[in-house]
């Protein structure tokens, strides 16, 4: 069983319309919200590492910062990633933490002899068997905060629960800091904000559909004091109104200025005869949600499902990148609408962008796909001469004939945790009839590299050294 979900692009976009059962979302032209895991922020500075190293968005320490954009790449700030453990050896869920120089991951307790199998274990997070839509842990101010979350709705039933415990970085000294701060027996994905006093939670979620049998999709933003004991105020909710199975969605897209960016996702008035062609034919609105006047501004940019002429749109520490289809890359400040970066031609013809894979420094990673012979390719592009610096090499394969570019897994801004490889084993299962069966499957590699070596193109990297799993 593979260990870290498989990060995508597109990530809530296409959650929400998988969930309305629209198959075009994975395209390449979906503006993405990739950005949680290089804008962690630092424990031990407080401050927004990536953005800081960016040399833009300078946002003063305290103000509105993301830290952790949900559940489908686990959070990673100040050297370590924070995942849970659901393993038979480690059932319920425990958190652990992949140290991302050594590779090496560690149950986060502290207590001698302790099995990690009861609410006395200092990893404990919550039991088994629950329908969870989040759990995890993220380091903010020097503290970890693991948070669950859920989904009685759309998994096996059950109680909606919903909790945030605060700890010492290694997991000691946990306390509750609050409960049952989900609404509405529903939660898809959560993702989370915080400034000095507050952390902010963004839950997306589809309640049941209701008596006119419309679809919905609610996105609610819960404030959470960082002192224990305190209770969740809700700021903001919004629910969306459309029939049929496609609903209008709203999601959080980023930070800038320390303002929250949302996605407004709005379904052409008519239907078009197919969802991939509603889809098409959506408008997306970029808005600030002011979490002060708790409103919903007026749009900073707009763009359709199809994309228009632009390859690209991807919202990434605090900025709307673009790549057009003359091949310029640009960068702008959504708020002042000011162009930050302007590099044209640096886009290779015939290539569609995938998505932005981080920015350090001022080196910016972007995936692209060559369709016409199905190959990945990673960019490592120099911002300050406007030119490719060099192509990273793909270097696993995939059903061994076709090279693979390492998946990102975790990324604190200095240090990456890669999938550099599927090993075949073979497996075996006891059948119902006690004959003992074998059947094929693989384990997923691990590495970390410091993420300027791999920009260089070094594969050079340490295996990782995980903590047993499942063996099924
Ligand atoms: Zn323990």
């Amino acid at each position: 069983m593979k260990r870290f979900a498989i990060p995508k692009l597109a990530l809530p976009m296409a959650l929400l319309f998988a969930l309305c059962a629209c198959t075009a979302a994975n395209s390449g032209s979906v503006p993405a919200q990739t950005d949680a895991p290089s804008s962690a922020a630092d424990p031990a500075t407080g401050e927004d590492t990536a953005q800081a190293s960016s040399g833009e968005q300078e946002v003063p320490v305290g103000s509105l910062h993301m830290v952790w954009a949900g559940s489908d790449v686990p959070s990673a700030a100040g050297g370590q990633l924070y995942e849970t453990a659901s393993t038979y050896l480690y059932d319920p869920r425990c958190l652990t933490a992949v140290d991302l120089e050594t590779g090496v991951q560690q149950m986060l307790c502290t207590k001698t002899g302790c099995t990690h199998d009861n609410p006395d274990c200092e990893a404990w997070i919550c039991e088994a068997g629950l329908s969870l839509a989040q759990c995890g842990a993220f380091a903010e101010d020097g503290k970890l905060y693991r948070v669950y979350a859920t989904d009685p709705h759309h998994g096996m039933g059950g109680a909606l629960l919903s909790g945030v415990e605060v700890s010492s970085l290694d997991g000691s000294n946990s306390t509750l800091l609050c409960e049952d701060f989900v609404p509405n027996g529903s939660c898809i994905d959560i993702t989370w904000l915080a400034d000095d006093g507050y952390l902010y939670a963004c839950i997306q979620s589809n309640p049941a559909v209701n008596e006119e049998g419309e679809t919905r999709n609610q996105f609610t933003v819960e404030r959470i004091p960082k002192t224990p004991g305190s209770t969740a105020e809700l700021l903001y909710q919004w629910q969306s109104t459309r029939a049929d199975n496609m609903a209008e969605s709203l999601q959080a897209a980023g930070v800038s200025h320390g303002q929250l960016l949302v996605m407004l996702t709005e379904p052409p008035a008519e239907h078009t005869g197919s969802l991939a062609g509603d889809y098409a034919a959506s408008t997306t609105t970029l808005r600030v949600l002011d979490l002060e006047t708790r409103t919903l501004g007026e749009p900073l940019d707009c763009w359709t499902g199809d994309g228009g002429d632009l390859s690209l749109r991807q919202i990434y520490n605090g900025l709307l990148w673009t790549i057009d289809g003359e091949g310029t890359l640009t960068a702008a400040d959504p708020i002042t609408g000011d162009t930050v970066e302007n590099c044209p031609g640096l886009w290779p013809e015939e290539m569609e962008p995938r998505g932005i894979f981080g920015l350090y420094g001022r080196r910016l990673v972007v995936d692209g796909y060559d369709r016409a012979n199905d190959l990945e390719h990673r960019y490592v592009f120099d911002l300050d001469t406007g030119t490719m610096q060099r192509e990273l090499p793909a270097t696993w394969y995939k059903e061994a004939n076709q090279p693979r570019l390492p998946s990102l897994m975790a990324d604190d801004g200095e240090h990456l945790m890669l999938k550099v490889e599927e090993r075949p084993v073979t497996r075996t299962t006891v059948g119902q009839d006690g004959v003992v069966m074998e059947y094929p499957s693989s384990d997923s590699v691990y590495a970390v590299i410091p993420a300027e070596d791999y920009l260089d193109g070094s594969e050079d990297w340490t295996t990782c050294t995980l903590l047993p799993t499942e063996e099924n």
